[in-house]
């Protein structure tokens, strides 16, 4: 069986003691095995990527810019390719795949622009003769560790900013689904970039605990799930490490009374089951303000979702794909189960999906359940899954406390036609990415991303502005340049321009 391997040092290497099996979701048969990086592995790789860094450091941006120029025009030549292989592995829809790979390719496009990035800010005369200015100098080695959801998108939310500001990078991606990811990095070398500079170990927990605790790394970057961002977060503070952990997340919509109800269901069928629902930006629960609009939701919703076709990757007239694992499919079921069991209705029962060809394949239906409450499990936890919960509210302060009451802060948003109301929600919603009428808010590459509360730990968000501040470090210079026989007296004081 093919292995997907590591790349470390621009080169590609197989060998493992302990290897995983990867699954096409559709199929439900696995068609890989991944290496499971070792201790010893991910270290070569951490050496490679310092050895790289003093020369990488010192190549001007301009260059390095050009390397990702040459980068995005090979990630479009080989897009058909890599959407190839996340529907192999992922199990998303091509028209899906090809959605997440523009986007990452975005944050290609803002990383060529590092030399305008990195010009700092300058100062003129802060005192007599005296000039000051602030740079942003890179860190050294740098980490990515990458979820399943997005594998060619969320690593390049990371290592081509982080690269272009002059880091060298160890990236950890999904064992769930590699490959695509792993040939992003080969096309990378292909434009250009230096050996070892970028390095990528697949594995898990074993090769992610190096990565925290090695002093040779600097920062982290981390995307996936709240528990383990947590963890990611305390270990690599703990090790003095900068660092940045996104995590999961239960994203709201509140429909209000006057919204446009039509547009309102088209918006949600796709950002509820786009994706299967695997997306950390993905609405999982509909606030409906008033019975009316909460009758007439639910009853579009369950016209609308009657065509919805569920599928492999391959046939891009599919809505969308089977969940990552059989595990996580029995778990999302076991949420649909826990919800009608405390008293909610299934209206909508996507438990048992027919897909013809692909009776093995780790599918869920879409399913829409009514009447769910805040007390019940499926409403407090993530599902990430193809389901759309409706909860009913009486006002929409109801509905606003509802959302800055849970313990995630990701994304949200309103549909309403009332622009006095969509300001005041945007303006005292406790969470990080806010829609109008937009079902998924999420941040294009020239902003930054990232969520509030258990949503995100550290100050920084991923990309964007935010990203550049992420792998620089600030430093400020203060010189002068005394004129030819001119001797300054000691000074006891506090220097000021007094
Ligand atoms: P996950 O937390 O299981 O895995 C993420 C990464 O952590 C993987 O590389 C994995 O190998 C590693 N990992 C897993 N267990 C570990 C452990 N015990 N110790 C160290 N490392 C470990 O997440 P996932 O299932 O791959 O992805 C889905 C989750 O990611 C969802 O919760 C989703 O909301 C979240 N997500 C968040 C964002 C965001 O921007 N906030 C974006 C995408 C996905």
């Amino acid at each position: 069986m093919n292995i997907v391997g590591h790349l470390i040092n621009g080169q590609i290497n197989t060998d493992a003691a302990r290897t995983q099996e990867v699954f096409n979701p559709a199929t439900g048969l696995a068609s890989k095995q991944v290496a499971l990086a070792s201790k010893q592995t991910v270290e070569e790789a951490i050496a490679a990527a310092e050895a790289a860094y003093p020369q990488w450091r010192n190549t001007p941006a301009i260059k390095r810019a050009r390397i990702m120029f040459r980068f995005k025009e090979l990630l479009e030549q080989n897009a058909d390719r890599i959407c190839e292989l996340i529907g192999e592995e992922h199990g998303k829809i091509s028209h899906d795949a090809a959605g997440e790979l523009q986007r990452g390719i975005e944050n290609v496009e803002y990383a060529c622009g590092i030399p305008e990035l990195l010009k700092g800010e300058y100062s003129k005369n802060v005192g007599p003769n005296i000039d000051s200015w602030s740079e942003f100098q890179p860190l050294g080695v740098v980490a990515g560790i990458t979820p399943f959801n997005f594998p060619a998108m969320v690593p390049m939310w990371m290592f081509p900013l982080a690269i272009a500001c002059g880091n060298t990078f160890v990236l950890k991606p999904s064992e769930r689904d590699p490959s695509s990811t792993l040939f992003i990095a080969q096309l990378l070398h292909e434009a250009g970039l230096p050996e070892g500079v970028l390095n990528v170990v697949n594995g898990d927990k074993e090769a992610v605990d190096v990565l925290l605790t090695d002093e040779r790394i600097k920062a982290v970057s981390f995307v996936g799930s709240t528990p383990i961002a947590e963890y990611i977060y305390t270990t690599a503070n703990a090790n003095g490490k900068r660092c940045q952990a996104l995590g999961g997340a239960k994203n709201h919509a509140i429909v209000m009374p006057d919204a446009d109800m039509d547009n309102a269901v088209n918006q949600l069928l796709g950002a509820a089951f786009g994706s299967s629902g695997e997306r950390c930006m993905a609405l999982s629960v509909a606030v409906a303000v008033g019975d009316a609009a909460a009758d007439a939701l639910v009853a579009k919703m369950r016209d609308a979702m009657q065509t919805l076709k569920v599928g492999a990757y391959s046939d891009s007239s599919n809505d969308f794909g089977p969940v990552i694992t059989r595990q996580h499919q029995q778990k999302v079921v076991g949420y649909i189960d826990s919800a009608e069991a405390d008293g909610a209705s299934v209206v909508v029962d996507g438990r048992a999906p027919q897909v013809s060809g692909y009776e093995e394949g780790f599918f869920v239906g879409a399913t829409l359940i009514d009447g769910v409450t805040p007390a019940m499990q499926s409403y407090q936890e993530e599902i990430f899954g193809p389901v759309l919960q409706v909860v009913r509210v009486e006002s929409m302060d109801e509905a606003m406390q509802l959302i800055n009451d849970h313990e995630y802060g990701n994304g949200t948003c309103i549909f309403t036609r009332d622009g006095e109301a969509a300001r005041y929600f945007s303006d005292h919603i406790q969470v990080g990415m806010v829609g109008i009428n937009i079902p998924l808010p999420v941040p294009v590459a020239y902003h930054s991303f990232g969520g509030w509360k258990r949503s995100l730990f550290g100050d920084l968000h991923a990309y964007g502005p935010d990203g550049v501040r992420f792998y620089t470090k600030r430093k400020t210079i203060t010189q002068r340049w005394p004129s030819a026989g001119v001797r300054e007296g000691a000074e006891f004081s506090m220097p000021t321009m007094k």
